[in-house]
């Protein structure tokens, strides 16, 4: 695997390939790489025949100083998991790289998906992350880009990037991978303490039953037993809802005719999860 930090070396390799006949998948994360990562790298893989993962914190999407600075880190190991999965060229630009002068203005149209969910408790999150999908597809120009459904808001948010600046990019969006208990795996799982860890299957738990009792009650009783099961055990919810799958449009109870998805994020302590599930 060749690692670059400077743009301008893997956009040259990249066009070279790309001159060959050669297709590229890209898989960008923000590092601390879990089996959920490494299941992109997979698909990846199958399908183009150049991988690149990208590595960056991008602090233009943080909207909280201090979860900037304890987002876990681990350059080193990030290298080995990525060589291992058979990860062909690996981006880890500098902040400095990324944004030279500071992050730069530019606003992104992204509609009433910007404002919903994590973007009402995560005021210009997706504006930074639009940035940095919008700057790494430019550089990458990948065929495919390969991101989680654990992130479900974001792939929206993703593909309404791709549409408004004409990327030529297709968005493949793959299934979350779980622990045993069901926890989404997720870099910032690594600050949870034993305690708090064997406690955070609950949030998959909820999730199941707000699947389970679609045809048996009100999506309102579900939520409050939910919110009471998640208190009783320490979790503080910032929203559990009910939304349309394919445009994220809030539903106020269940609608057999439509495909819905269930959207949780919880704290523990200092610890925000998120997670959903497609109904
Ligand atoms: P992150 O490093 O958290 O920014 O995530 C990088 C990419 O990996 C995003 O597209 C995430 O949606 C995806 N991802 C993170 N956790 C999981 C998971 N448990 N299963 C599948 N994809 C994931």
């Amino acid at each position: 695997m060749l690692v670059f930090r400077k743009i301008h070396d893997l956009k040259e390799h990249l066009d070279h390939l790309r001159s060959q006949g050669k297709t590229v998948g890209f898989v960008p994360t923000m590092g601390a790489l879990h089996n959920g990562h490494l299941a992109l790298v997979a698909l990846a893989k199958q399908e183009r025949s150049v991988v690149v993962a990208s590595v960056f914190v991008n602090p233009a999407q943080f909207d909280n100083a201090s979860d900037l600075d304890l987002y876990p880190r681990s350059e080193g190991n990030d290298v080995d998991v990525l060589e291992g999965a058979g990860c062909d060229f690996l981006f880890l630009p500098a902040v400095e790289e990324m944004y030279p002068g500071g992050a730069g203005q530019e606003h992104y149209d992204l509609g009433a998906l910007e404002h919903i969910l994590e973007g009402a408790h995560r005021p210009g999150h997706f504006q930074g992350v639009a940035k940095v999908v919008d700057l790494l597809l430019s550089i990458v120009r990948p065929d495919t880009i390969y991101m989680g459904q654990k992130d479900y808001q974001q792939c929206a948010i993703v593909e309404r990037l791709i549409a408004l600046k004409g990327h030529s990019t297709e968005l493949h969006k793959a299934p979350t991978i779980r622990e045993a208990d069901g926890l989404a795996m997720s870099s910032r799982n690594k600050r949870l303490t034993e305690a708090q860890r064997s406690r955070a299957g609950l949030v998959y738990q909820c999730l199941v039953s707000v699947q389970a009792k679609k045809n048996l009650q009100s999506f309102s009783v579900v939520r409050k037993e939910c919110e009471g099961i998640l208190a009783h055990k320490g979790f503080q919810s910032d929203y559990i809802e009910l939304a349309d799958a394919s445009t994220l449009e809030p539903l106020e109870n269940y609608d057999l005719n439509r495909e819905m998805v269930c959207l949780i994020a919880v704290r523990l302590g200092d610890i925000r999860l998120i997670d959903n599930l497609v109904l």
